[in-house]
């Protein structure tokens, strides 16, 4: 994750991330968009998290939780996954939400607050060549629509009973990730055989909904894949 020096005009000023250590890459989740789907499922396993009786956003999770785990693809302080690294790595420390930008506190080299936490920029303070130089240019360019469809996806998978809480689905199976018990009770993903049985009993949910479908679909082969390979590392 190693960034260049932003400079001018604007209340925050950021520092490179030679010397900070990575310590963005050592929490135990970040937040997913479609955007992520599409282009980094086979990278994390990805699940959908229910806090305050509402689904939100669907998530990546990293297995450690222990102090001093970090990202797996973590080496050397340095991205092994660099290109193709979720949006939230890419546009950390900034972060969107309802089209507001925030940055957060907890990077060391974002210049202005030791609060912890995020904290709101507003549009009109920000200096655009901080922000640009962290995301790409074609998520700008589609950002709101990801957005949209991203809740849109989530609520879509709700509605139609297509999720399993997490310890429902792995009870028994003596496998997967060592999430806190806490996290866990919060933690869905998508029931597989649910949406083989719909497209079997051909129910039409899924009538102009192929998009979703396809991202379905990438979601069981990359739970399938990752269950393949913690088991295998843990033999
Ligand atoms: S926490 Fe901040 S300074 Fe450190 S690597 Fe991440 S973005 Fe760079
Ligand atoms: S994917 Fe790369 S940038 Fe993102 S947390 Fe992991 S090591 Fe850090």
């Amino acid at each position: 994750m190693s960034r260049k020096i932003i400079k001018q005009n604007s209340p925050l000023s950021f520092m490179d991330c030679s010397s900070c250590g990575a310590r963005c890459c050592q929490s135990n989740l970040i937040y997913a968009s479609l955007y992520d789907i599409e282009k980094v499922t086979e990278l994390f396993s990805l699940f959908f998290m229910i806090q305050n009786h509402k689904i939100s956003l669907v998530y990546f999770f990293y297995y450690g939780e222990k102090e001093g785990e970090h990202c797996p693809y973590l080496q050397n302080d340095l991205c092994s996954v660099y290109e193709k690294r979720p949006y939230a790595c890419r546009s950390y420390p900034f972060s969107h939400q309802s089209s507001s930008i925030y940055y957060s506190t907890t990077c060391p080299h974002i210049v202005e607050s030791q609060e912890s936490g995020m904290k709101f920029i507003e549009d009109k303070k920000i200096n655009p060549a901080i922000f640009n130089d962290f995301v790409t240019e074609d998520f700008l360019q589609k950002q709101d629509d990801v957005m949209k469809k991203s809740e849109e996806f989530v609520r879509f998978c709700n509605q139609n009973d297509l999720l399993i809480p997490y310890e429902k689905f792995y009870a028994g199976k003596e496998l997967y990730m060592n999430f806190k018990p806490s996290m866990q009770k919060q933690l869905y993903c998508i029931h597989p055989f649910k949406v083989a049985a719909l497209r079997l009993s051909g129910k039409k949910l899924f009538e102009g909904k192929g998009y979703f479908l396809s991202i379905i679909q990438k979601i069981i082969a990359a739970q399938r894949n990752i269950e393949k390979l913690y088991l295998k590392s843990s033999l």
